[in-house]
């Protein structure tokens, strides 16, 4: 039995996930789906149960003693992002529904004003569907041409032609930082930094990156960057685009309504200042004050403890599959997040998640919204088993057992 020499108290930290005690078909749950959605603690689900059972009122716009909390709240959350970010001002922090609706807000509101005939905008080859058909619409709005950075076999960027790619005619840059669908880690810092030399901007979908290493968009210089909460502990339906004080101020809104404005007349609308220029209508009042108890659990963790369990855990796994019959690794980066997908030969995908999931054991299978990644290496889907760091050796054996036994049967 292998043992991780990790500082994590995994035991103890299980505890904190009431979810984790129950069982799937009798089975305890295996949950290595953690880059679809990841696990609640105990205290984000005790921060939503709070904010309804004693001070829900809407924000902003109350004198009365449960609004003025409720705002309070819901500010701290945005500081807490700041600082974990390390944006400069928290006016620099938008709350949106997630990852794509980020990522739709900066699409549609820069090519308004940046994007005309013939401008490009560059995405990669590794992208998630929601960062690339949001600039593929912004193109057909505007004339433009969407352009790739091509891929691998590995399923790392082939940065060879980038200098060709990157021109004064791109006008955005927006990569994925780490794959949802092979793991891949991308040198997006070098990226940042050749787009602007050409006057691009730069956006990174943080989707994958944010769980799993500290994020710092100073040191990054991204123009803008995105993320969800769900996927670091936090719930469904509440998300940050972070942008800089500069752009964001530059870009048009997105949707008009209550909140986003300064005044209102039937002739002329002027717009309210950052952020809420950019936070339409009643927000998600619940779960952006949840959101502060996610990352402030993830904080205490401390993430070069997750990154060290996390990669742990993956050399494990990639050593145990690497050793089964028939099994071949998707996605075999130098640098990698805790994602292994694979496909085994003369197996469906789906057939396998199926009977891993009679064991307890939950995998995502099919394309992973990457469709793109999938033809390009010639394949319709993979099985993909993604790492948290409350998963432990222990269950990754019972996985690889289970899979063993699923191989058998199917073949
Ligand atoms: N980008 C990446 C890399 C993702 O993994 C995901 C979700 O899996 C998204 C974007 C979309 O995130 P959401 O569905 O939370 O908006």
């Amino acid at each position: 039995m292998a043992s991780i020499a990790g500082t994590l108290d995994v035991v103890q930290i299980r505890k904190d996930f009431p979810i984790l005690s129950r069982k799937v078909h009798q089975k305890p749950l295996v949950y290595l789906d953690n880059a679809a959605t990841s696990q609640k603690p105990q205290v984000v689900i005790d921060a939503l149960t709070n904010y309804y059972q004693n001070y829900n009122a809407n924000i902003h716009r109350g004198i009365h003693s449960l609004a003025d909390e409720a705002t309070s709240a819901y500010e701290s959350t945005r500081r807490a992002i700041q600082t974990w970010i390390n944006a400069e001002k928290p006016e620099e922090i938008i709350f949106t529904r997630g990852t794509t609706e980020g990522i739709n807000l900066i699409a549609y509101s820069f090519s308004q004003i940046n994007l005309a005939k013939g401008d490009e905008i560059l995405i990669s080859g590794l992208e998630h569907h929601s960062n690339i058909v949001p600039w593929q619409m912004a193109c057909e709005r505007h004339g433009a041409h969407l352009k790739v950075i091509p891929i691998n076999t590995k399923g790392e960027l082939d940065l060879s032609g980038l200098e060709e790619l990157i021109s004064e005619r791109t006008k955005m840059v927006a990569l994925i930082y780490v794959s949802n669908a092979l793991g891949t880690i991308n040198p997006v810092k070098d990226i940042t930094e050749k787009a602007h030399k050409v006057g691009a901007k730069v956006l990174l979908d943080a989707a994958q990156a944010a769980p799993h290493f500290d994020l710092d968009v100073r040191d990054l210089d991204c123009d803008f960057l995105v993320f969800s909460g769900h996927k670091i502990l936090g719930p469904t339906g509440i998300g940050i685009l972070y942008g800089k004080e500069a752009e964001l101020n530059h870009l048009p809104p997105y949707q008009g309504g209550g909140e986003m404005i300064a005044e209102v007349s039937f002739e002329h609308t002027t717009y309210n200042v950052l952020p809420y220029k950019f936070e339409a209508g009643t927000p998600n009042i619940a779960d952006t004050i949840a959101l502060k108890a996610a990352i402030e659990y993830m904080q205490t963790i401390g993430f070069d403890a997750i990154a060290q369990h996390e990669n742990e855990l993956l050399s494990y796994a990639t050593r145990q599959l690497t050793a089964i019959d028939g099994l071949r690794l998707i996605g075999t980066a130098e640098k990698k997040a805790s994602v292994a997908s694979f496909v085994v030969e003369g197996v469906h995908h789906q057939d396998l998640g199926i009977l891993l999931d009679q064991d307890g054991i939950a995998i995502r299978t099919g394309h992973h919204c990457a469709q793109p990644i999938m033809s390009q290496l010639g394949l319709k889907g993979t099985c993909r088993a993604s790492f948290a760091f409350y998963n432990t050796l222990e269950e990754i054996e019972f996985f690889i057992h289970s899979l063993r036994k699923a191989i058998s049967m199917l073949r």
